[in-house]
């Protein structure tokens, strides 16, 4: 069972992408970029600390909160959402980067995207 943290967009979570209902439907079904999982399991969705992404700050506070709670987080993915507003909009994340300095920082494998619907 992987236990998945997920980092969103804080502009598009919950207003055009509705109640994260994509990424839970992708986790439990085992599609899109967690096909590769045995069984998946979210464990936490956080938002990336809104423009002009303050990732790195925001999953430290998540991190503390993990080990205070004794939660296991196996994997982080970069969400969709955050690709997209990417690609399409003017998000200001280096998303190749982002990966690496969470890598390096946290010591935990990190996955860009989520779901492909
Ligand atoms: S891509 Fe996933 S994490 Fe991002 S807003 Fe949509 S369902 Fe939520
Ligand atoms: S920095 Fe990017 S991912 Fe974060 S809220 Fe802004 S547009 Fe969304």
């Amino acid at each position: 069972m992987a236990k998945i943290l997920i980092i969103s967009c804080t502009k598009i979570r919950d207003v055009s992408c509705i109640a994260c209902l994509k990424c839970f439907k992708a986790a439990e079904l085992k599609e899109g970029e967690f096909a590769k999982y045995d069984s998946v399991q979210i464990v936490g969705l956080s938002g990336c600390g809104d423009c002009p992404g303050l990732v790195m700050p925001k999953v430290g506070l998540v991190m503390e909160m993990a080990d205070y709670l004794l939660q296991e987080i196996d994997a982080i993915h970069i969400g969709t959402c955050v690709v997209r507003a990417r690609n399409t909009a003017a998000c200001p994340i280096d998303i190749d980067g982002i990966k690496a300095k969470l890598e390096g920082k946290f010591g935990k494998p990190v996955v860009i995207g989520t779901h492909n619907y």
